[in-house]
């Protein structure tokens, strides 16, 4: 059987993810890296693939069958999505919930003009939770949904941290209440505020002479980030940072409470998580495993924008169907 032909757009800690993910996917190879910085300043990992500039993609379009893309969501994929797709079947982890809907419409708009196949928003959040969020409603139409993430860093609350005046440095965890997540998953159907469901705990190296009671202020106090939760405020060095906080864990929980029966008399709890040691390699297997399914689409003629929604389950996996069914059903 002949390999999957992948290229990776943008080689940051999702891009280095997903040529580590092909590494463990022998139905795949990687063929380039393309980047915008100068090629000859990146160094990858795998000795038989190139690394080219972003202004060479053209030249792989018959050649690469799919692209999976590790742009930024903020500024990079809004611009890089439907270029992308205008030329070759794609996927991407874009993450701004809010603005998936104009992102699918406009990766939609070139890639059925191209009869190419782009699933956008893969990943865990938004990904995996998003498809148990959607089961579960299905399933347990009465109930409620709940999601914790964490514990985790977060990049932009860590960003928001950075940008404190005498701050040189700092990381941000989101951590879920255990008391909170507990009676979730007693099935109490609780209430929850924004401060009951997270805690944010942030560890700074503070410039020298830096006023700190002044950080902590501006920090908790900061609308939209900290004002609407409890923060914690940790001084660390430099090197402190750098030996016990420069790994990129997250995670977390989605429930669905529901009940079922005539008289709804019977509680059904359903709950997902998970605990990452490494956020960007996660998300790049995730990634990995819908290119596999982009290319199965689109030669059965499924083209145009998609989501994890729209995938059949068994294209994600390398097996065959009857493989699929004898050991896993
Ligand atoms: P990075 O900041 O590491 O990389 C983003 C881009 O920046 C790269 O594609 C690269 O483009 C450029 N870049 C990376 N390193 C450097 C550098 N040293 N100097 C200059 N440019 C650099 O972001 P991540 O890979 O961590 O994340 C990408 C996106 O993934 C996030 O914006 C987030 O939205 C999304 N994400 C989605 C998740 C989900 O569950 N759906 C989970 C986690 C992340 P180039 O090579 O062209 O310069």
């Amino acid at each position: 059987m002949s390999t999957i032909k992948v290229g990776i757009v943008g080689y940051g800690n999702i891009g280095r993810g997903v040529e580590a993910a092909i590494t463990q996917s022998p139905d795949m190879e990687l063929v380039a890296v393309f980047t915008r910085r100068a090629p000859e300043t990146l160094t990858i990992e795998t000795a038989t693939a190139k690394v080219e500039h972003m202004d060479a993609l053209l030249n792989y379009k018959g050649i690469i069958d799919v692209m999976i893309l590790c742009g930024g969501s903020a500024t990079d994929l809004p611009v890089q999505g439907p270029e992308l797709a205008a030329n070759f079947n794609t996927i991407d982890s874009f993450d701004t919930h809010a603005r998936i809907p104009e992102y699918f419409e406009s990766v939609n708009e070139k890639a059925l003009e191209a009869g190419t196949t782009s699933i956008i928003s893969v990943g865990w959040d938004p990904g995996l939770f998003s498809m148990i969020r959607m089961m579960s409603g299905a399933i347990l139409p009465v109930g409620e949904d709940y999601t914790f993430w964490g514990k985790g860093v977060s990049q932009g609350h860590s960003d928001a941290l950075r940008r404190v005046e005498g701050v040189k440095n700092a990381i941000q965890y989101t951590i879920p209440m255990d008391e909170a997540v507990e009676s979730v998953r007693r099935g109490d159907n609780p209430k929850l505020t924004t401060r009951q469901k997270h805690l944010r705990e942030c560890f700074v190296v503070a410039e020298e002479g830096a006023d700190l009671a002044a950080i902590e202020n501006t920090i908790k106090t900061m609308p939209n980030y900290f004002a609407d939760y409890d923060t914690i405020v940790n001084f660390v060095s430099e090197e402190e940072l750098k030996a016990n906080h420069s790994k990129m864990p997250h995670g977390g929980f989605v429930f669905r409470t529901g009940v079922t029966g005539l008289e709804e008399e019977n509680k059904q709890i359903i709950e997902f998580s998970l605990k990452l040691d490494s956020n960007p390699q996660f998300t790049a297997n995730v990634l990995v495993a819908y290119a596999r399914a982009a290319v199965r689409m689109n030669k059965e003629g499924m083209k145009g924008a998609k989501s994890v929604f729209d995938v059949p389950l068994s294209y994600l996996s390398a097996k065959s169907n009857l493989e699929l069914m004898r050991d896993l059903l």
